[in-house]
């Protein structure tokens, strides 16, 4: 608050709340808009100035928010708050509120911005310049906190995503993950790919989250594990089953595990492909573990009497509360590559690979490190107890042929 007639000051805003007595003003229209506010308790009014005098828009009490649209909008005041009785407020900061909508969907943005608009047209007028004194370096400024621009390219991105699973544009690629001990082949993961004719390779860091604001993602996985199944039964085919049946491990995302029947659709989905469940692994993050953990142990208890093993994926990354890993049905751990990136040059990401390693090779869990890039590494890994690898080191990513094809070389 930094226009004329300011009460904050005297008024004593603490951290949150601000008191306002009877009569007082909170700000003026025209004022900088810095702050929005919730009526706790009293009365406030809100008056417009008309050309010769007043006019009350609005009596605000308790739950209401007062101050808002100037500070979304990024304009001055463009009306007075006065007190009618003792109030009072609680403080919603610019720094707050910039902090919320950082977040918040760009679509859900440009139509709170056009309410905002439509609103002020309503109540006539333009916008007033925001008259905020200039921000200190390094401080939160006070440009309009919505960029309503950014819309259309999510919405046109989303819609194109959304043609690119319903045309089978979504492609899978195969890494290979090996056994440390010989480099044999054991299987590999599956990993969208997004080829689109305008705008090239998405990569799945970018249209994964894209996928999961737009609710797109269920659809996503779908398309990834039914692509992934039909190649873990030509893996078969073409590789047999010596030394083991190679498995293909699938990303599996939180939304799906509010699925109803989610354990019956992966086996119909395995059956019509004639895929064996053995060869199938699911990877999970910690994060979806937590999120739900009745549901998503009773799926994972749900799949392993269907034969389909689950490996908890970027292990390390996140609360890695190891408590836990006795208490769901996990088969293996992966190692998150951020560990095996230092492992080399960090004592201390070298100790924390080696007491998961050690805790998980004491559950019996397996244990696959990823993102090995190199064999000094692989050295490590294996001395410490991991399992399997999987990096660039061993391969790339590949379409599901030329992974076929390598199978023999590996
Ligand atoms: P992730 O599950 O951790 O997959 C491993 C990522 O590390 C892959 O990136 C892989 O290409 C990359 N990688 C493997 N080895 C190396 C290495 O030696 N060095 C380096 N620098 N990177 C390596 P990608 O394919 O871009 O996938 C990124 C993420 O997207 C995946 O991380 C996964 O979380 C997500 N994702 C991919 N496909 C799907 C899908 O079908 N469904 C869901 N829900 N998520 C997916
Ligand atoms: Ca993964
Ligand atoms: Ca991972």
């Amino acid at each position: 608050m930094s226009g004329a007639g300011n009460p904050l000051g005297r008024l004593g805003l603490n951290d949150s709340n601000l008191h306002l007595a009877a009569g007082e003003t909170l700000f003026q229209q025209g004022d900088c808009s810095d702050r929005a506010y919730i009526v706790e308790s009293g009365l406030v009014e809100v008056v417009a100035k008309t050309g010769d005098g007043e006019v009350v828009l609005a009596r605000l009490g308790p739950g209401e928010v007062v101050g808002e649209m100037g500070l979304i909008a990024g304009s001055g005041r463009s009306a007075t708050i006065r007190a009618l009785s003792d109030s009072e407020l609680l403080v919603i900061s610019a720094e707050q509120l910039r902090y919320k909508l950082r977040d918040a969907d760009p679509v859900v943005a440009l139509l709170l911005e056009t309410l905002l608009r439509r609103l002020r047209d309503i109540q006539g007028g333009s916008p007033n310049a925001n008259p905020c004194e200039p921000a200190p370096a390094g401080n939160l400024d006070h440009r309009p906190m919505l960029d309503p621009h950014e819309a259309k390219s999510v919405l046109r991105t989303e819609r194109r995503l959304l043609d690119a699973v319903k045309s089978g544009e979504l492609e899978v690629a195969y890494q290979p993950i090996v056994h440390l001990s010989d480099g044999r082949l054991a299987g590999f993961e599956a990993l969208a790919r997004w080829h689109h004719p305008e705008l090239g390779n998405v990569a799945p860091n970018h249209f994964v989250p894209l996928a999961e604001r737009a609710g797109l993602i269920g659809a996503v996985d779908r398309s990834t594990f039914d692509q992934a199944f039909a190649f873990a039964r030509d893996l078969l085919a073409a590789h047999g089953a010596d030394g083991g049946k190679p498995f293909v491990s699938v990303n599996l995302s939180a939304v799906r595990f509010d699925e109803e029947d989610l354990v019956s659709h992966i086996e119909g989905g395995l059956r019509r492909s004639g895929a064996e469940p053995e060869q199938i692994k699911i990877e999970l993050t910690e994060s979806v573990l937590l999120a739900n953990p009745t549901r998503v142990a009773e799926i994972l208890t749900g799949l392993k009497a269907i034969g389909v093993r689950s490996v908890l994926d970027d292990f390390g990354t996140g609360y890695s509360s190891l408590s836990y890993l006795h208490s769901f049905p996990i088969d293996g751990i992966k190692i998150d590559a951020a560990f095996i990136r230092s492992l080399l040059s960090n004592s201390n990401s070298y100790k924390i690979t080696r007491a998961i390693a050690q805790l998980a090779g004491a559950l019996e869990l397996e244990i696959i490190a990823e993102g090995i890039e190199s064999d000094q590494e692989v050295e490590v890994l294996r001395q410490l107890g991991c399992h399997m690898g999987q990096g660039y080191l061993f391969g790339r990513p590949m379409a599901p042929e030329a992974a076929i094809e390598r199978i023999p070389a590996l």
